[in-house]
C-alpha cells in the first residue's frame, strides 16, 4: 500500500464484506467504501475537480467524510476538511485561501455555507450531504447514475491528498499540505525495522475519537484502514458516548488527546471493567500531566503509547512506547523518542545544535513531513529551513535520545529574564488533589516584565485557596515559577484538538500591548 487509493482498493478485494466504518448505527463495508468512492470520484471529475483541485468538507464525522477522502485520493484532488466549530469568518478564510471548487456541507451548516459562497471568487459548487436538501444538490442525487467500477488511478506517494488548517492558537490558520506518504511513512519505517506499529490484529476495532479535520484524527483513521480493521466513528466526541461505544463494540484501540482521556476516566461510575476490551491506547497532541498518565494506566489498564507530532510533521514523529509507561519511570515526563528513520535535534536561536539536556527548539527530519504551507512560500522555507522541520516547541533530549517537550516557544513566560514554561506550572498544580485542570499564562508586570498567572478548575465539591496552592507548589517548582495570581474558572478554554487557548486567557491582560 503506497497511497490511500491503494488502501481501499486492496481491502475491498481481500475482505470486501468486512465493516470498514460504523457511525451511529450506519455501517459501510470495505467494498461499499471502495465502490461509493469510485462513484464520488467520477462525479468530482465531472464537476471539474480533478488533479490538484481543492475539495472542502464542512460537517461532523461520518462515513461520507471518508468516502470523499478516498474519492479525492483516486482523482488527485485534495481534501480540505473544515473544523465545524469555527466561526463563519474563519470558515470563509479557509475556503478563500484554499480556493475550494467543491464544498460538501451538512445541513446544519448549509445556510452559512450558502452565504459564504457569495463572497468567494471561486464560487464553489455546494453539495448537501443530507439527502433531499434543496439548498444544494443532494449528495446521493449528485453522484447517482455514475458507474462504481474501478477507474484508472495514477496516485503517487508524493501527491498531495489533504490540506489541513492548523488549529491556529495564534494568527490566521495556515493550510498544511500533506501527501499520501504522510499516512504511510511511519508504518513503512517500522515494518522495515521488523517492528509492527500498534501490532494490529484483523479483529481489532478502532474508535475514532479525534475529529477528522485534525491531523491526528484522519491519520489514526487511515492507520486502521491501512490495517483493514473496523473503525467506529463518533459524530463528535463526548466522554459518555466514547465509554459506551467501547463497551458496545468491544473497541480494542483508539487514539485520543489527553483532555479526552481525562474526561473518559472521570466519567461518574466508570472503572477498569468499562475498558476491558481495550488492548492499546495511543494519545498525544498536547502535554499530559503525570497524574493523568498514572490514572489512565490504572483505569484503562492496557498498553499506552504517547505520540508527539504536529500537523506539519504528518502527525507522529516520536513515540513513548508502552514499556516506558511504568509508575516511577523517569521517562514518564518524556514525549517519546524518534521512530527509526526519523531524526531529532535541539537547536538554539542561532541554529546551532545543543547538547543533550539543554533546552532549545525541537527540530525533526521525518519522511512524513508536509509538502508545504499552501500559498506561503516564505513561511514554508522558514519552517523547513535546511531540511529540518522547526517545530516551535521548546524541549530537550536526554542521553538516550528521548525528547522532553517543555512548551511551545511562543508560550514561554519570561519573569525577570528567567524562562517559565507554563506546562511545568500546570503539571505541578495538577498534582494538588483539588485541582481538576489548570492553565497558566504570562501577564504583564511593571516590576518583573511578566508574571505567571494561573487559571484553575477545581474538582466538584473540593476547594483550595490561592494560599494553599502556593504552599503546595513550594519545593515542587522554583519560586519564580509560582503563580503570583490565581483565578478560579469553570472550564479551561481549549481548541478542538485539546490545546489550551492561552490567547483567550491572555486577552484581558494584554489588550493593546501585543
Ligand atoms: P497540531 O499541529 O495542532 O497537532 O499541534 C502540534 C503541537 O502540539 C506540537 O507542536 C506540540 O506543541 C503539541 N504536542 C503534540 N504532541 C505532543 C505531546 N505528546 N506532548 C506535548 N506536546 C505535544
Amino acid at each position: 500500500l503506497r497511497t490511500a487509493a491503494d488502501t481501499v482498493a486492496f481491502h475491498a478485494t481481500h475482505h470486501p464484506r468486512r465493516t470498514a466504518l460504523s457511525c451511529e448505527g450506519r455501517s459501510v463495508t470495505y467494498e461499499q467504501l471502495h465502490r461509493e468512492s469510485n462513484r464520488t470520484a467520477r462525479s468530482l471529475l465531472a464537476a471539474g475537480a480533478g488533479r490538484g483541485a481543492r475539495v472542502a468538507f464542512l460537517g461532523k464525522e461520518s462515513e461520507h467524510y471518508y468516502e470523499i477522502f478516498f474519492a479525492c485520493a483516486k482523482t488527485g484532488a485534495v481534501l480540505v476538511p473544515v473544523n465545524w466549530r469555527l466561526t463563519p469568518a474563519e470558515v470563509e478564510h479557509i475556503l478563500r485561501d484554499s480556493g475550494a471548487e467543491v464544498l460538501f456541507v451538512e445541513r446544519e451548516y448549509a445556510d452559512t455555507a450558502a452565504r459564504i459562497r457569495e463572497e468567494l471568487p471561486a464560487r464553489p459548487a455546494i453539495v448537501g450531504l443530507d439527502a433531499g436538501d434543496d439548498r444544494g444538490a443532494g449528495f446521493r442525487e449528485w453522484k447517482a447514475g455514475r458507474p462504481d467500477d474501478d477507474l484508472a488511478v495514477e496516485a503517487q506517494p508524493d501527491d498531495p491528498v489533504t490540506q489541513i488548517y492548523t488549529s491556529g492558537t495564534t494568527g490566521l490558520p495556515k493550510g498544511v499540505v500533506l501527501a499520501h506518504r504522510s499516512f504511510f511513512a511511519i508504518r513503512d519505517l517500522l515494518a522495515e525495522h521488523g517492528l509492527d506499529w500498534i501490532d494490529w490484529h484483523p479483529r481489532d476495532v478502532s474508535l475514532i475519537s479525534i475529529p477528522g479535520f485534525h491531523v491526528a484524527g484522519i491519520w489514526w483513521a487511515m492507520q486502521a484502514f491501512n490495517a483493514g480493521v473496523t473503525s467506529v466513528a463518533m459524530r463528535m466526541f463526548a466522554a459518555h458516548d466514547a465509554v459506551r461505544l467501547i463497551r458496545e463494540h468491544g473497541v480494542t484501540t483508539t487514539c485520543a488527546v489527553p483532555s479526552m482521556l481525562q474526561m473518559m476516566v472521570s466519567e461518574p461510575g466508570v472503572g477498569p471493567a468499562d475498558f476491558a476490551s481495550l488492548r492499546k491506547v495511543t494519545y498525544g497532541g498536547s502535554p499530559i500531566s503525570e497524574t493523568l498518565m498514572l490514572e489512565c494506566m490504572e483505569i484503562l489498564d492496557c498498553d499506552l503509547g504517547q505520540l508527539y507530532g504536529l500537523t506539519e510533521s504528518g502527525n507522529t514523529a516520536l513515540c513513548l512506547p508502552p514499556s516506558d509507561h511504568r509508575a516511577g519511570s523517569p521517562r514518564l515526563r518524556a514525549a517519546g523518542r524518534p521512530y527509526p528513520g526519523v531524526e531529532v535535534k535541539v537547536v538554539c536561536e542561532d541554529g546551532s545544535t545543543l547538547p543533550s539536556g539543554a533546552i532549545g527548539e525541537i527540530c525533526l527530519r521525518t519522511p512524513a513531513v508536509m509538502v508545504e504551507y499552501w500559498g506561503m512560500k516564505e513561511a514554508t522555507e522558514e519552517t523547513l529551513a535546511d531540511g529540518w522541520l522547526h517545530t516551535g516547541d521548546a524541549g530537550y533530549l536526554d542521553q538516550d535520545g528521548y525528547v522532553y517537550v517543555c512548551d511551545r516557544l511562543k508560550d514561554t513566560v519570561i519573569v525577570a529574564g528567567e524562562n517559565v514554561y507554563p506546562a511545568e506550572v500546570e503539571n505541578a498544580l495538577a498534582t494538588h488533589p483539588a485541582v481538576a485542570e489548570a492553565a497558566v499564562i504570562g501577564v504583564p508586570d511593571d516590576r518583573w516584565g511578566e508574571v505567571v498567572r494561573a487559571f484553575v478548575v477545581l474538582r466538584p465539591g473540593m476547594s483550595a485557596s490561592p494560599r494553599e496552592l502556593k504552599l503546595h507548589l513550594q519545593g515542587r517548582i522554583a519560586d519564580f515559577k509560582s503563580p503570583s495570581g490565581y483565578e478560579f474558572i469553570e472550564r479551561v478554554p481549549r481548541n478542538p484538538s485539546g490545546k489550551i487557548l492561552r490567547r483567550e486567557l491572555r486577552k484581558e491582560f494584554w489588550a493593546g500591548r501585543e
